[in-house]
């Protein structure tokens, strides 16, 4: 999914979730378990070669910088500043992260490469439109029931 996708839930979980120990490996394997939902993301094209990295990479920094936005307003603004909430944030994207010097440089050491491999089983991909509406729908609900 997209880092926004994946960034709101990753607030949602650890501000409503407590505790840490339990909310932030909730965040971990709600990563996984949205990436089975069919979802377009930055990354869709790249490994076939039908999107350039140059493009991923500016696609990648605009969900980026859409999702700490859009967590900063919903879940820290007016709020004392929350390591808690950003530290759950980046590990919710942190498997996406992780992926990157595979993607970009070929590069797969261990353990990355298990986890990696890991990934691509439970990752499901949709075309635009559905892939982007299917992650909408999803938010809509998590948001609905749990916000
Ligand atoms: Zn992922």
């Amino acid at each position: 999914m997209l880092s926004t996708s994946h960034s709101l839930i990753s607030a949602l979980i650890v501000s409503r979730i407590f505790p840490p120990q339990l909310s932030l490996p909730l965040v971990l394997a709600s990563h996984y378990l949205l990436d089975i939902v069919p979802h377009w993301d930055t990354g869709t094209g790249l490994t076939n070669g039908h999107k350039s990295k140059k493009k991923a990479v500016l696609e990648t920094l605009v969900d980026v910088i859409v999702g700490f936005s859009l967590v900063f307003i919903f879940f820290q603004k007016g709020k004392p500043f929350s390591p808690l909430l950003w530290v759950a944030v980046f590990l919710g994207i942190l498997p996406d992260l992780l992926e990157f010097p595979a993607l970009f440089f070929g590069k797969r050491p261990f353990p990355i490469n298990v986890l990696e491999k890991f990934h691509n089983t439970l990752h499901q991909r949709a075309k635009l439109p559905w892939g982007l509406i299917y992650q909408i729908v999803v938010l809509i609900i998590v948001f609905t029931l749990f916000y």
